[in-house]
């Protein structure tokens, strides 16, 4: 049990990061997803691959836990991680003492918690370790993990797990701290998209060429993450989700979900935030929009130049 590493969740991150977890460590795998393509497509991954790690299927997240110890799992949504961690046959029906889960999905905070001390009660440990650094940093082993641990002992059992996925990991704080870490820079994230978006698009109808105008962004004081390394802007960098119809990448649906999160928590704690519910209204339109829905976060560039006239 303690060479096996579990995973639950093979979507666009987990793919890569028990991918990398597999490929970088000497430890087997015991894999779950409901979706079985995810799991045909992992395991023919390694089919030729000469190795003595078995990569186990399991049917269930009980069996994920009788298989293995330490167990990650990286699922879309509260309601998802309710039911792997809770539901029939879920993880908590097949844990024992051992058990170590470190869960890297975003989700409510307070779900997270809730969730946590479910398994906590049970005699397990558990974390909340969301990322950031998308599908390129699971891809490159280059996420940021923010860890919300009740211990510092729970913190420092997690790292050299998540450093064969990732190359930052901090420890935020007692359990849910991760998430909170999570949503507040989602939430940024989604507000600088949008300026960014904005900027571009004025600039270029006003008539100043977009290569010159991004790289006075860049070294300029507007310069963030949203302009210098994933510009919405179709052209301007090459292997960004912009230059590939808005293909690939976070998707609309996933960032409106962080920012209901971010809009939630404000509202119970009765933080004021302006931008960031505007900007959740956006999101939801455009994660509403057929259209848009299955698009990177980052086509809020195309949906504003639609808008605006010729
Ligand atoms: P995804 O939808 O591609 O993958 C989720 C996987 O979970 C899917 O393979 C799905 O089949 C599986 N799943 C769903 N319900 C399940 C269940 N009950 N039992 C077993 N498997 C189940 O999502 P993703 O893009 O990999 O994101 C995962 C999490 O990471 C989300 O919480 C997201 O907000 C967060 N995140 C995503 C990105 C990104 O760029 N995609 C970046 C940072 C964080």
């Amino acid at each position: 049990k303690n060479d096996t590493i579990g995973f639950i969740g093979l979507g666009q991150m987990g793919f890569r990061m028990a991918n990398n977890l597999y490929t970088k460590s000497n430890f087997s795998l015991v894999i779950h997803d409901i979706n079985k393509s995810s799991i045909e497509k992992f395991t023919s991954l390694h089919s030729t691959t000469i190795s003595q790690k078995p990569i186990y299927h399991a049917k269930s997240p009980a069996e994920v836990a009788r298989k293995a110890s330490v167990i990650i799992t990286m699922l879309p949504s509260s309601p998802h991680v309710k039911d792997v961690y809770l539901g029939k046959d879920g993880l908590i029906e097949g844990l024992d003492n051992q058990s170590f889960f470190i869960d890297s999905s975003t989700i409510d905070q307070s779900v997270s918690k809730d969730v946590a001390q479910k398994v906590i009660d049970k005699g397990a440990r558990q974390i909340d370790a969301p990322v950031s650094g998308g599908v390129v940093g699971a891809e490159a082993a280059t996420l940021t993990f923010m860890v919300g641990a009740s211990t510092e002992a729970d913190f420092l059992k997690s790292k050299p797990y998540l450093t064969y996925m990732g190359k930052n990991i901090v420890h935020c704080g007692g359990l849910g701290t991760g998430q909170i870490a999570k949503i507040c820079n989602n939430m940024l994230l989604a507000i600088s998209m949008i300026g960014v978006s904005e900027a571009m698009n004025l600039g270029i109808k006003l008539g100043i060429d977009p290569k010159l105008l991004a790289d006075i962004l860049n070294t300029s004081s507007g310069r963030c993450w949203s302009s210098d390394t994933y510009n919405p802007c179709p052209g301007i960098m090459p292997n960004v989700p912009s230059s590939k119809d808005y293909e690939g990448g976070f998707g609309n649906t996933l960032i409106a979900k962080d920012l209901r999160l971010a809009v939630n928590a404000a509202n119970d704690v009765q933080a004021t935030i302006i931008l960031g519910a505007i900007t959740q209204q956006i999101y939801n339109a455009l994660s509403k929009s057929p259209d848009y829905e299955k698009k990177d976060f980052s086509s809020i560039y195309k949906w504003l130049n639609e808008r605006s006239g010729n």
